[in-house]
């Protein structure tokens, strides 16, 4: 075992195992329709320093698996089965003050619309300053100035001034800034983005990147980065899991995902990604169909009523009847065999992305 000294002074004890591990996550919702399985048999680990980017369309229990690991989940509704270790501590049994404690301090989260996570009726300074003084019992003027000292470092001019604002009085980019101000204000060992650049332009979203990466070099906090987008993946993440259906169907380091994807969904994942050098008239390539119910999912195969290449598997039928599983490393969920996926991507697909 060894120990860390946290921004706020405290020694925090830092287990030898992954930072976060989830083992075999299953969260059902009980809806007036049925149950809901928005997040369906998930294992992951994010090691300390690292960021793991996690993909997948809307429905695919990315943002769902990160709100369960801060515990902000309506437990009259849900129910939760598997292993959630965020430094060795499991985070499924805790109670909720305990699930308090943790976060801000030791888990923080990046919200994609800032307006949601800040309050119109606090200055943005109070905001910030905030979970500092209650998680590690600072004074006011304490709080106050880790807030100021909180937005120099995430870019903000002037940052004692401008902690006298409220947030309406923030641009878009700048809120943006001082939410990741107040998820970093206590040093946070693990920090979760759920696509945290979406509603951003271009040239924001890149100095919002580059700002989290020189932050997490800064802190050495794990990011769990949730995306839709292979670009930012491309740009942020070290590890890639891809997402459907509220299971990982791809994961591996980003480069290897990026330059050779084992998995038909990855495919069309990265066939309707618009590119630089593509022709502006032209039409991209979305994945035939739409994410499947979670109230009723295929059987088999979760990918299979839109998945092409089916036919090749070995065995007819196989794909709707048994469901492919995920290794533990690199390693695709599919029947295909790694020769087919390796000839798949290598003659078919590669081409087609240029
Ligand atoms: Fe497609 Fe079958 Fe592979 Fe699923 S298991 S992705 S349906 S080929």
């Amino acid at each position: 075992m060894t120990t860390s000294t946290k921004a706020s002074g405290a020694p925090a004890p830092v287990g030898t195992g992954p930072l976060l591990s989830v083992r075999d996550l299953y969260v059902n919702f009980r809806t007036e329709d049925g149950v809901v399985r928005a997040v369906d048999g998930l294992s992951f680990d994010l090691e300390r320093g690292r960021t793991l980017g996690i993909v997948g369309e809307s429905g695919s229990g990315k943002s769902v698996t990160n709100l369960t690991i801060l515990g902000l989940h309506n437990p009259m509704f849900t129910t939760i089965e598997g292993e959630i270790l965020l430094d060795g501590q499991e985070l499924t049994t805790a109670r909720e003050p305990e699930l308090e404690r943790l976060r801000g301090n030791k888990v923080a989260m990046i919200f994609q619309d800032p307006l949601t996570a800040l309050s119109p009726y606090y200055t943005v300074g109070r905001q910030i300053a905030e979970p500092y003084m209650k998680h590690n019992g600072a004074s006011k003027k304490e709080g106050w100035e880790r807030a100021v000292e909180m937005l120099g470092k995430v870019g903000i001019p002037h940052p004692r001034e401008r902690a006298r604002d409220y947030p309406h009085q923030f641009s878009g980019g700048m809120r943006q800034r001082a939410m990741i101000a107040m998820a970093l204000v206590c040093n946070p060992d693990l920090l979760i983005a759920d696509e945290p650049t979406t509603a951003l332009d271009v040239t924001v979203q890149a100095q919002i990147l580059d700002l989290l990466k020189d932050l997490q070099q800064e802190f050495g906090s794990g990011i769990v980065f949730i995306t839709h987008d292979l670009g930012v993946i491309a740009d942020m993440a070290d590890d890639v899991m891809v997402m459907y259906a509220g299971s990982a169907v791809e994961r591996g380091t980003t480069d290897e995902v990026l330059r050779a994807p084992q998995h038909p969904y990855t495919w069309g994942l990265l066939h309707s990604m618009p590119r630089l050098d593509s022709d502006p008239g032209g039409l991209l390539s979305p994945i035939p169909g739409s994410p499947p119910s979670l109230l009723n999912p295929p059987s088999g195969c979760r990918f299979h009523p839109r998945c092409g290449y089916q036919e090749r598997v070995e065995g007819r039928g196989r794909c709707v009847r048994e469901r492919p599983s995920l290794a533990p490393d690199r390693a695709s969920a599919c029947h295909l065999t790694a020769d087919q996926k390796r000839t798949i991507f290598i003659e078919e697909i590669k081409p087609r992305l240029g």
